[in-house]
């Protein structure tokens, strides 16, 4: 199959202008201008007035939440309370989440659930079940947290994750146990575990935990049997999520171990974070992504919008940096980069169009500009965005 189209961005080299991209089966095998296929006879789909581009990479979000109105804003740890006391999602919730993410131009999944946080396994309350991501075209990681403050919780945490992962991988789908933080998880549980994509630094009140074992957070984990091993834990080691309030000492150190950090712009506004310290991750040569989060800390889970967020951001930064963010860098983070980020021959047909935007000249930009994916192809089947079935 051709596909053709007025502009076309493969990430990994220079746009493209009336471009297309030749798939065979599940497969990119060549990307170039249309002139250069003006031989195929073959099907062909032609994207007039649109621009494609890879399928974007969201590489932190948790579709286990649905919209939680009223919760805080202004504490971290009232928020965290607030959402362990709510009632358990019903499973509609990732129909409408799934629908949410495939409009925004999400292919790619990362999703964490957390294990044991809302049906904590010593009760009588059933176990948690993983969203059926099976059953839609997205391509899903699954990062299994393991929770619980207090040891005895942790445990049975950690148990049924084994669980689920192996239900997970029988069905085809990758999973990976990890902890939920460095502050959920018991310290003799932590140290069996390898933190492959941790939410890490996330609040001013994390910090405070973090740095000298106070503040609300560690009342909060005194409070639930926890102690937390605050200060003298290693950091984690593939993905760190939000890092929000790393110092420099810090992002040296997640240079040394190739660290990726998943910044979350509608999360971060939703809770007000000093700035995201982007220019200094980079400058080090830090792997940057992006990720929606998840609805109990986000107004939408878009991944064009949290393109849109980081643009009013960081006006002064290349729109080819931002769209690299949500593509190729969210490959790198999930170690998918040989599969998936970017058109090139060999990696897997994965791909979006958004409308072209006439009054606007760089083609990155207008991506930054889209509200929807206009049309959608995950692992070369198109996908009919508008009526998701699950
Ligand atoms: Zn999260």
């Amino acid at each position: 199959m051709l596909l053709t189209a007025p502009w076309v961005l493969p990430v990994s080299s220079p746009p493209l202008p009336l471009g297309a991209v030749l798939l065979e089966g599940e497969r990119i095998i060549a990307v170039g201008p249309e002139r250069q296929f003006q031989d195929y006879r073959g099907a062909r789909v032609s994207l007039t007035d649109q621009i494609l581009l890879p399928g974007l990479v969201n590489a932190h979000a948790h579709l286990e939440f649905p919209k939680r109105e009223g919760l805080p804003r202004n504490s971290f740890t009232q928020w965290v309370k607030a959402l362990m006391g709510c009632e358990p999602s019903q499973p509609a919730i990732f129909q409408e989440n799934i629908r949410q993410l495939l409009l925004g131009g999400t292919t790619t999944l990362a999703n964490h659930m957390g294990i044991g946080a809302q049906h904590p396994p010593e009760t009588d309350q059933p176990p948690a079940e993983a969203a059926p991501l099976h059953l839609t075209p997205l391509r899903t990681v699954f990062f299994l947290e393991v929770l619980g403050s207090a040891e005895d919780r942790a445990r049975a945490s950690l148990v049924a994750a084994h669980e689920m992962q192996r239900t997970l991988q029988d069905a085809g789908i990758a999973a990976w146990i990890t902890p939920h933080s460095l502050y959920a998880v018991h310290p003799n549980i932590l140290e069996k575990l390898i933190p492959v994509s941790t939410h890490f630094l996330e609040s001013l009140e994390e910090e405070q935990w973090w740095r000298a074992g106070t503040g609300p957070l560690a009342e909060y984990v005194r409070e639930r049997d926890g102690v937390g091993a605050y200060g003298n834990t290693p950091l984690p080691t593939n993905i760190i999520v939000h890092g929000n309030y790393l110092n420099p000492a810090e992002m040296d150190l997640l240079r040394k171990q190739n660290v990726s950090v998943i910044h979350c712009p509608g999360s971060h506004r939703f809770f007000g974070h000093r700035p995201f310290p982007l220019q200094e991750l980079t400058k080090r040569g830090i792997n940057v992504a992006l990720g929606t989060d998840s609805l109990a800390s986000n107004d939408e889970i878009s991944m064009l919008r949290e393109l849109a967020l980081a643009r009013i951001t960081w006006p002064d930064l290349a729109a080819q940096d931002l769209v690299t963010m949500a593509t190729q860098n969210g490959a790198k983070a999930l170690r998918m980069e040989t599969e998936i980020g970017s058109l090139s021959p060999g990696k897997k047909a994965d791909l979006i169009a958004v409308p072209c935007d006439a009054s606007v000249t760089d083609p990155y930009e207008m991506v930054l500009r889209a509200k929807q994916v206009s049309w959608m192809m995950i692992n070369g089947k198109i996908c009919i965005l508008h009526c998701v079935i699950l």
